[in-house]
């Protein structure tokens, strides 16, 4: 067993990963023979794998991984990952709440150092992603921070309908009219209607 994962008394293929680390970056790696006949479900009780210094996160992650042999070289790494991160609106730059929640598939492959062996061995499913890897044993912390990148938005809107920042002073308009708006009204009547808005 790697570092930091212990298998749980009553059922043998449930290993819960824990760390005695205070360390920001723990890797923990899982060899391909290491993985049982009927599969291995890890439930992460701590979080020092998620990228926090990318991303900042407003609450505990959630992440649970299943790994099933697919032969001697190929191991189907499936699992979800939830939590709520921060993220900055795109138009008003103001910070707002985002539940990051989703499932994942990879098909992890090993390629042996094998000169006769080009690597034309891609999309062996549309749908699923195949990571290639230079060793046989599975990077579950490095493979996992990468899932939550691919979960983020790509468009960051605090609201569908952010009113955004005011083009000439900047000024959020979320939070109501700024000068430039009143100073195309022409009466000081006008300006007195805005402001009592
Ligand atoms: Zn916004
Ligand atoms: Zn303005």
């Amino acid at each position: 067993m790697p570092g930091g994962i212990l298998p749980v008394d009553d059922e043998p293929h449930i290993i819960k990963a824990l760390t005695t680390t205070q360390q920001r970056k723990t890797t923990v790696k899982i060899s391909f023979s290491e993985i049982p006949e009927q599969g291995l479900r890890i439930e992460l009780q701590e979080d020092t794998w998620f990228p926090d210094q990318e991303i900042t996160r407003t609450a505990p992650v959630k992440a649970v991984v299943t790994l099933a042999r697919k032969g001697a070289a190929r191991v189907l790494m499936e699992g979800m990952v939830e939590t709520t991160i921060s993220l900055e609106c795109d138009r008003c730059l103001e910070s707002f709440p985002m539940a990051l929640a989703g499932d994942f598939k990879i098909d992890l492959e090993y390629l042996a150092n094998d000169p006769g062996q080009p690597a034309e061995h891609q999309c062996s499913s549309s749908e699923m992603e195949t990571v290639f890897l230079d060793e046989p044993a599975i990077d579950l912390y490095e493979l996992l921070s990468q899932q939550v990148f691919l979960l983020l938005p790509l468009k960051r809107l605090c609201n569908e309908e952010c009113h955004g920042l005011c083009p000439q002073c900047g000024a959020n308009r979320n939070t109501g009219p700024c000068r430039c708006d009143q100073k195309m009204k022409t009466t000081p009547f006008s300006v007195l209607a805005t402001l009592k808005r």
